[in-house]
C-alpha cells in the first residue's frame, strides 16, 4: 500500500498577489485577465471577495456589480510559476516523488518518508506548516492510499486543512456523496448515471461493472474503480518529462485554394512551425501526416514514414510530396493540417541507423550543413523572433 498526499494551494493567484501587495490582504480583491479592458474574467479571489459572492470565471462586470469596491489585480503568470516552483522545492524536502498536477497542485508519494518524518498525517502537517512559514501560503492536503482519493480529500476541507481518507473510513465518507462529486465524472456522464438510477458514489461502487461498461465504456469502468477506491497510478519522480504523442499545426483558409504552389508554400509555413517546435523540445519525429479538407468537407488524410528528424527541410519535403501525390484534381481546398508523430526524445537517440544513412546520400545538401544552418536560425530566432526564416520560405508572389 502506498501513502499519497495531494497538496493544493488555497486561492493561489490571489494569495501570491497579497504577498506582493500586503495592503490587498484586508480588502476584497480578485485576480483577473485584464482589468483595463473590462473584458477579462475573474481568475482567483480572496476570502473577503468570496463573501460578496464573487466566483472564479465570472466576468469582471458581474463581479463588480456584486462588490463595487472589489480591488482588481492583473494576473502575473511568471510570479505564479516562480512560487509554484518554490512550493515544490518545499515538498521535495520530504520526498523525491513529487509530481506537479497543475500550477497549484502536486501529488506526493511519502511511503518511503515515514521513517524520517512520521505517519502520513504527521508528514502532511509538517509540510503544511513548512509552506506557511517559508512562503506565507496555505495549502489543503488530502492523505490517502491512492491519488484519486488523496485529491478528493484535499477538496473536502480548506483552507489550511488536512483530510485523511483511509481504507477504513473512505466508504463512510464517500459513498453518501452525490456521484457528481466523483473526480472526472462530468455533467453528461452524471446524467447517464442518473438515468441508470445511480445517484451516489456508493450506488456506483455497488453496481455491476459490466452494466456500467456497456453504457459508458472505458470511462465508466475507470469511475467504477475510483468509486471503490481503486487507482494504481503511481507518483512520478520530480522532473520526469513526458514526450507528447504528436505535434500538429493546421489552418483554415479565408478563401478556398486551388493553386498547388500556394498550398506547398503553406505546408512550408506549417512545417516550419512544427520543426522548430520539435527542436525546442529536443524531439525528433518518424511519421509525417498531411490532412486536406476540400470545400465539400471531404477529408483526405495520408501519412509517410521518414528517418528520424526535426529539420524543416526533411519534414516539409515529405509533406509536400504527400500533398502532390494526393492533390491532382484542382478541387478547392478549405483547410489543411500537417502533423508529426513517432516522437522520440533526442537524448535517448545516439545510434545512427542504416536507413538514415541511406537517406543521407539522397540529400542535395550534406546533413551537417543543414543542421548548422538550422541551429544558427534557431539562435537568431531566439534573439529576434520568428520573422527570420529560410530563403525557400519567402513567398515570391507577394
Ligand atoms: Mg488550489
Amino acid at each position: 500500500m502506498r501513502d499519497i498526499l495531494h497538496c493544493d494551494l488555497n486561492g493561489f493567484f490571489a494569495s501570491v498577489e497579497c504577498l506582493k501587495h500586503p495592503e490587498l490582504k484586508n480588502v476584497p480583491m480578485a485576480v483577473c485577465g485584464d482589468p483595463e479592458t473590462r473584458h477579462g474574467v475573474i481568475l482567483a479571489k480572496n476570502d473577503l471577495a468570496k463573501k460578496y459572492g464573487v466566483v472564479t470565471a465570472e466576468t469582471i462586470y458581474s463581479a463588480k456589480k456584486k462588490c463595487p469596491k472589489l480591488a482588481l489585480v492583473k494576473a502575473t503568470h511568471s510570479d505564479y510559476v516562480k512560487y509554484s516552483n518554490l512550493v515544490n522545492q518545499v515538498y521535495l524536502k520530504y520526498t523525491e516523488r513529487v509530481e506537479p498536477f497543475s500550477i497549484d497542485e502536486s501529488f506526493l508519494d511519502v511511503t518511503e518518508s515515514k521513517e524520517l518524518f512520521g505517519t502520513p498525517y504527521e508528514i502532511a502537517y509538517k509540510i503544511k506548516e513548512d509552506v506557511k512559514h517559508t512562503l506565507g501560503l496555505t495549502i489543503s492536503v488530502g492523505v490517502s492510499f491512492n491519488r484519486i482519493l488523496a485529491k478528493m480529500g484535499s477538496d473536502m476541507k480548506k483552507p489550511d486543512a488536512i483530510t485523511v481518507l483511509s481504507k477504513e473510513n473512505f466508504k463512510n465518507i464517500l459513498f453518501p456523496m452525490p456521484i457528481s462529486e466523483l473526480l472526472f465524472c462530468g455533467i453528461s456522464t452524471c446524467n447517464t448515471f442518473n438515468k441508470m438510477r445511480i445517484y451516489t458514489i456508493g450506488d456506483l461502487a455497488n453496481s455491476d461493472i459490466t452494466r456500467i461498461s456497456k453504457k459508458i465504456g472505458k470511462l465508466g469502468c475507470m469511475l467504477h474503480n475510483y468509486a471503490n477506491g481503486i487507482d494504481s497510478d503511481f507518483v512520478e519522480l520530480y522532473g520526469t518529462k513526458h514526450t507528447p504523442k504528436s505535434i500538429s499545426k493546421g489552418v483554415t483558409f479565408p478563401e478556398d485554394i486551388t493553386d498547388i504552389e500556394l498550398l506547398s508554400h503553406i505546408i512550408r509555413k506549417l512545417t516550419d512551425y512544427i520543426s522548430s517546435h520539435l527542436r525546442k523540445k529536443n524531439l525528433t519525429c518518424t511519421i509525417v501526416c498531411v490532412t486536406i479538407k476540400d470545400n465539400l468537407f471531404c477529408v483526405v488524410n495520408r501519412q509517410k514514414q521518414i528517418f528520424k528528424t526535426n529539420l524543416f527541410q526533411d519534414i516539409s519535403s515529405v509533406a509536400i510530396h504527400i500533398l502532390k501525390e494526393n492533390y491532382t484534381d484542382n478541387r478547392p481546398i478549405r483547410a489543411m493540417t500537417v502533423s508529426v508523430s513517432g516522437l522520440k526524445s533526442q537524448e535517448d537517440e545516439i545510434q545512427l541507423d542504416l536507413f538514415s544513412i541511406n537517406q543521407e546520400n539522397q540529400r542535395d545538401t550534406p546533413k551537417e550543413k543543414i543542421e548548422t544552418a538550422t541551429k544558427t536560425l534557431d539562435n537568431i530566432r531566439n534573439k529576434f523572433g520568428n520573422k527570420i526564416t529560410f530563403g525557400s520560405m519567402i513567398d515570391k508572389n507577394r
